[in-house]
């Protein structure tokens, strides 16, 4: 034991950073940022990342929640938002008006009272889920094909989403 820790204070130390890969929601491309970063830029549109999970526990009321990596509506969460924007998923357990924007799996969980819009790979709702609004775009990127901005009316989903063959979109029927 002894000989271990001498051994390991007398090599020379190498700084490693740790990286890994995220996907920027601006642009939809990868940058590889430090992981303890918590903020970043994104190497190709430069603009300023959240990194950091978002986990809404309480009432909001607000522009955009983003982050390249998950955002969570927990069960006691009543939310407003423009928009809420995750690289990774989105779970949404609690109330949540607005736009999601997702670049991975969306799921609504079966207590849930959404009224808003999802665009997103994938969509999942359990059964009791509460759901308004639209539209429900599945089986589309959206990172990079969004402007994210907290001001101004709600984006329109580029109209080749739209004309998408019906069978590509859920049947969304809520209760
Ligand atoms: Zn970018």
């Amino acid at each position: 034991m002894l000989d271990l820790l001498t051994k390991r204070r007398s090599e020379p130390r190498l700084v490693q950073v740790q990286t890994e890969a995220i996907v920027c929601y601006h642009c939809g491309r990868m940058s590889s940022v430090s992981t303890k970063a918590m903020s970043t830029a994104c190497e190709h549109c430069r603009k300023p990342l959240d990194l950091h999970d978002i986990v809404m526990k309480g009432p909001h009321w607000g522009g955009v929640l983003c982050t390249c990596g998950r955002i969570t509506i927990t069960r006691k969460a009543r939310v407003q938002a423009k928009m809420a924007v995750a690289s990774l998923s989105v779970d949404i357990l609690g109330q949540f008006r607005g736009l999601v924007i997702c670049g991975g799996p969306v799921t609504i969980g079966p207590r849930a009272d959404f009224s808003g819009a999802v665009w997103a790979p994938t969509l999942h709702v359990e059964p009791g889920a509460e759901i308004a609004g639209g539209p429900f775009i599945v089986g589309v990127e959206p990172l990079g094909h969004v402007e994210i901005t907290a001001g101004g009316p709600r984006p329109e989903p580029p109209a080749d989403w739209l004309s998408t063959p019906a069978g590509a979109h859920p049947s969304m029927q809520p209760g």
